[in-house]
């Protein structure tokens, strides 16, 4: 059996030769193995469909069923550039040029790093045939094509050549091979699901938020998706406090000077909307930072004061690149659980552990699974190695102490300062990052941060950020796709609809509503002109947790029906039984 990649990574040959069968003078660009599947970057000379998939789907299950053998060669490079030159594949050659030149394929930060290429032997290229198909290739792959299991091109997409988009824009065929056809149906289930799930399409259909023309990358919130937004801040105000945090608010346009002092202006600016006011420079805040800074400085702090752990939660703005905005997911405006804490370098393990603490105590309410990283000090970095060290050091105890398994990423920390990143999985095991704990010795010395230490002295306090939840916005777009917008009671944005049977009942079910509000559940009554019927499958499409139907018998005994979105019926509770069910759920965050 093969392993998993290199069967990949074979088929994206194979899909490759299928294209270049089908649309002769089909120019090869790069085609990796990727998680789930494989991709090929092709410039073909016409614009594909998607129902030009199943024909080339066709061709490739020809040359399977073909068992073509994979032969690989040794070339010197002027051989390989003289091969790919006759074949009439300038991208190859342009790679191979580069490895001539500058021993690499690899580009600046921008870039893409190419895949196909050994760079330990950059003397040489090997190259693999498959029957009259051509490519550069490092390997390795399976021994024939018959080796390649069940597989299914999946979408087309837009792909700048090396990810710069003044440079030639190729298509990019993704597509997922399995070792079985039961695992191949399996996913293919999944990205469907997936499909059902995504946080726009839900997003406008449970009336939760939408976007507009009228304003890019920055969502439209509905009342409902504010009520969620709304419980998510009240949970995240109530955990703070009961952690010691204070909450400040900073002003959103800030001259460019403190952008300045900061290094914003210099490595950040492009992402930064500015406006000139009265001939002065500003910037419209991407982060709260640079200003908590200057809360911090208001006033002469003490070692006595020290944890001092402030939090934000104000909008900010981004100028992320049209094409990069996704969703929810990669917005212009967001808001984010910001804080930052100042303490002693000796403080630096408990606060950590305390963030810790306070993220797996959230993270429990969503159910979500997750995994711990802790990024060292890269080659260029800011501050003293000893207290880097002790930094490290500190975060890691923390790590353990709090019985956190943790993957070391060596050198991936921020050059002023290491970081913990926490990625969680949801409902469909796709995984994303939300928090990140990152330590700073940059911002505290170019703001000459001080506090009075036990020896009359002024020290340099050490800046944690950290955020729990990242950005509101994601975490809505994250939970609209965790739950398939079934949003748990205590997170529903409506809790319960009160239906009346007919509209003599309405006001039995105008005076349910009231008591329950009164309770603080959210509920709302349909008072439509509607069947019954038709109320209770709608409120099912909404999600609505609780639909409580009134009649005559209910009116006459002060009851609900009580019906749940899975479509159980609980026939007819007291109302007080009905509360008292409810905040059952409500305080276990059910
Ligand atoms: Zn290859
Ligand atoms: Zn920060």
């Amino acid at each position: 059996m093969p392993d998993l990649e290199s069967m990949r990574h074979s088929t994206a040959h194979v899909m490759a030769a299928a294209v270049q069968r089908l649309f002769p003078g089909t120019r090869l660009g790069v085609g990796p193995a990727i998680e789930n599947g494989f991709y090929y970057d092709l410039d073909v000379p016409r614009r594909l469909t998607p129902e030009d998939l199943a024909a080339i789907e066709a061709e490739m299950a020809r040359l399977v069923a073909a068992a073509v053998p994979f032969e690989r060669e040794e070339l010197s490079l002027d051989d390989a550039i003289r091969l790919f030159e006759e074949r009439g594949e300038p991208y190859k050659v342009e790679l191979l040029r580069d490895l001539r030149e500058r021993g690499t394929t690899r580009l600046g930060a921008k870039g893409e790093e190419e895949v196909d290429i050994d760079p330990r032997n950059a003397s040489t290229a090997s190259i693999y045939r498959t029957g009259d198909y051509v490519d550069l290739c490092l390997g390795p792959h399976v021994v024939d094509t018959s080796q390649i299991g069940p597989f299914k091109l999946t979408s087309i997409a837009g792909a700048y050549w090396r990810g710069d988009e003044h440079r030639p824009q190729l298509q990019r065929i993704y597509g997922t091979v399995w070792p079985t056809a039961e695992q191949l149906e399996q996913y293919l289930w999944r990205i469907e699901e997936a499909k059902r799930r995504d946080h726009r399409r839900l997003g406008r259909e449970l009336r939760l938020f939408f976007f507009d023309e009228a304003a890019p990358g920055q969502p439209f919130m509905l009342p409902r998706g504010m009520t969620v937004l709304r419980v998510l801040e009240a949970l995240s105000r109530q955990e703070q406090a009961r952690r010691g945090y204070q909450e400040i608010s900073t002003p959103s346009l800030v001259k460019s000077d403190l952008w300045e002092q900061s290094g914003h202006w210099g490595y950040y600016r492009e992402n930064m909307f500015t406006s000139e006011v009265e001939d002065e420079q500003y910037a419209f805040k991407p982060m709260n930072c640079p200003e908590s800074t200057v809360v911090y400085r208001s006033e002469t702090r003490s070692y006595r004061d020290l944890p001092l752990r402030l939090a934000e939660t104000t909008r900010l703005l981004r100028n992320e690149r049209s094409g990069t905005l996704n969703g929810l997911l990669r917005v212009r405006q967001l808001t984010m659980d910001d804080a930052h804490i100042y303490c002693r370098p000796d403080q630096i393990q408990s606060e950590i552990a305390g963030v810790l603490e306070f993220g797996r105590v959230v993270y429990d309410l969503f159910g979500f699974p997750r995994r711990y990283y802790l990024s060292t000090r890269p080659d260029k970095a800011l501050g003293d190695p000893a207290l880097w060290e002790q930094a490290e050091a500190a975060l890691a105890e923390a790590l353990r102490a709090s019985g956190i398994p943790y993957e070391l990423k060596p050198g991936e920390g921020a050059f002023y300062g290491p970081k913990i990143d926490v990625d969680i999985d949801d409902a469909l095991g796709r995984s994303w990052q939300l928090a990140t704990i990152q330590l700073d010795f940059n911002l505290p010395e170019r703001f000459q941060l001080e506090y009075i230490g036990e020896d009359g002295q002024p020290h340099r306090p050490v800046m944690i950020h950290r955020a729990i939840y990242g950005t509101y916005e994601r975490l809505l777009g994250i939970l609209v796709e965790h739950y398939a917008g079934a949003f748990p009671l205590w997170l529903a944005p409506v809790q319960a609809v009160v239906i009346p049977v007919a509209d003599r009942h309405l006001p039995y079910a105008e005076d349910v509503a009231a008591r329950l509000r009164a309770a603080d559940l959210r509920v709302e009554v349909d008072a439509r002109g509607e069947r019954m019927q038709a109320k209770i499958r709608d409120a099912q499409l909404q999600k609505i947790p609780y639909m409580l139907v009134v009649g005559d018998k209910e009116a006459e005994a002060g009851a609900v029906a009580v019906r749940e979105r899975s479509g159980e019926n609980r026939g007819p509770l007291p109302l007080d039984d009905f509360l008292a069910l409810a905040r059952e759920r409500l305080q276990k965050y059910e």
